[in-house]
């Protein structure tokens, strides 16, 4: 762990220096001891009828509601107010009515850690609906290039579905995101990165361009939060964000594929990363159920794919498992007719796992075969590996921290 600040502004870089002169306070860890649930409901993440449906539940009039409506949604998504009483097109009384049910808060940030490459990772803390369980934390990421700037996002706390390689299945505690809480994670990050309409952002160009659905869990696992938070991201009268610039990644729940392309309509990224059944059973024990010829043929169904649109293929590079030259072959054969890219992540190792990362002269034969093959097949560099923050790798470095926290507390309380 080099060049990381947990809770400060610090960074190595002068642009890194310019950045975090934009963003505000610096956040202190808070202990999750201290943790309280929001007493209010936040009116983020619901849909245009559900903020109308809210409204009447407080008696604004059926006529005022559309009105209202475009003028929350604007003053959220669009300007990305923190409080009502910032939304001064709407009445005083209505803004404080307003403030009296509801909030348009996010989830509450409660650390920032920023990398040697600009990388930066927010820990986020959520209600966990149950007194045992002071809170569930999950994790988002933004990533900084020269042309974009992607937010990988998260759709669970944790995930059920153990592919041997992935850290985040082996977490405990499961649970569902709401639709607030996956659209709160951008707000979270235009927030800490001032990226918002009416503030100040280089030449005026948005930093986080790109929303991937790569964080912890199985987007498709929760579909209908994870469709209603894009639907919002994507809305043209607020956050914007088009849908080839939103991708989602899918271990393979083929009966949720298709309804993706229909009813969320972005870019669609495939865990595939092996090409033999059996060994798929035993990476990404999902196969079981949908295995590869299932997958694929959803692939080759799923609407809007054109050379234009490629779906993506992430295959991880795993040492001794899945690089020989053999599987590059296999790999290019059982793509054909499917408008592909192939992304091969380096395997990004976790303490206690078994696998290794393929050595990188093996990951470049590979990739040259798929390649010659009329791929483009860009080695995926793990960012911000300081702070852990390559997608599908959250959360693992802020569970020690968090252990080590409360070990500290503990040893607090009894010195007292
Ligand atoms: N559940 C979804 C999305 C989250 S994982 C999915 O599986 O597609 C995002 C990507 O990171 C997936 O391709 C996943 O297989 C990959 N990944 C998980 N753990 C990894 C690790 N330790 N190193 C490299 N890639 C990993
Ligand atoms: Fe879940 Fe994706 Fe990790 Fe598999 S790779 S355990 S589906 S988050």
């Amino acid at each position: 762990m080099t060049g990381i600040s947990i809770g400060t502004e610090a960074a190595g870089s002068a642009t890194q220096a310019q950045t975090s002169a934009r963003v505000g306070a610096p956040l202190e860890k808070i202990a999750l001891e201290t943790y309280v649930p929001p007493a209010k409901p936040s009116l983020v993440g619901l849909s245009r009828a559900e903020i109308a449906e809210q409204l009447g539940a407080i008696g604004v009039a059926p006529a005022q509601r559309k009105m209202r409506v475009q003028q929350l949604w604007h003053w959220i998504y669009v300007r990305g107010a923190e409080r009502f009483d910032e939304m001064t097109s709407i009445s005083k009384a209505m803004r404080e009515e307003l403030a009296v049910h509801f909030t348009v808060a996010r989830p509450e940030v409660v650390a920032e850690q920023i990398s040697n490459d600009g990388t930066r990772k927010w820990l986020l803390r959520l209600p966990s609906g149950d007194q045992i369980e002071k809170a569930h934390e999950v994790e988002c990421v933004y990533i900084p290039e020269t042309d974009r700037g992607t937010l990988c996002v998260s759709s669970q706390v944790g995930c059920t579905l153990n592919c041997s390689f992935c850290h985040t299945g082996t977490q405990r505690l499961v649970r569902n995101l709401t639709a607030g809480e996956i659209v709160g994670q951008i707000m979270v990050a235009r927030d800490r990165l001032n990226d918002w309409a009416d503030r100040v952002t280089p030449a005026g160009s948005r930093l986080v361009t790109n929303v991937v659905m790569m964080g912890m869990g199985e987007p498709l696992y929760n579909f209908d939060a994870v469709r209603d938070a894009l639907l919002i991201v994507a809305d043209n009268e607020g956050i914007g964000i088009s849908r080839r610039r939103i991708t989602l990644s899918t271990s393979g729940v083929v009966p949720n594929i298709i309804r993706t392309g229909d009813e969320i309509g972005v870019m669609l990224a495939i865990s595939l990363h092996a090409v033999r059944d059996e060994l798929r059973n035993e990476l990404v024990p999902l196969n079981r159920k949908y295995p590869i010829a299932e997958l694929l043929q959803a692939c080759r169904d799923y609407p809007g794919s054109s050379n234009a649109r490629r779906i993506t293929f992430e295959y991880v590079m795993l040492k001794g498992v899945n690089d020989s030259l053999e599987d590059a072959k296999l790999l290019v054969k059982m793509l054909k007719g499917i408008p592909a890219k192939i992304n091969l992540i380096p395997f990004n190792p976790w303490p206690g796992t078994a696998y290794e990362c393929s050595d990188w002269d093996q990951i470049e034969k590979f990739s040259e075969y798929i390649f010659n093959a009329g791929y483009s097949s860009p080695v995926r560099t793990p960012r911000g590996r300081d702070i852990l923050a390559a997608c599908g790798q959250l959360k693992s470095e802020t569970e020690k921290l968090s252990v080590r926290e409360r070990q500290a507390l503990r040893a607090m309380a009894m010195t007292d």
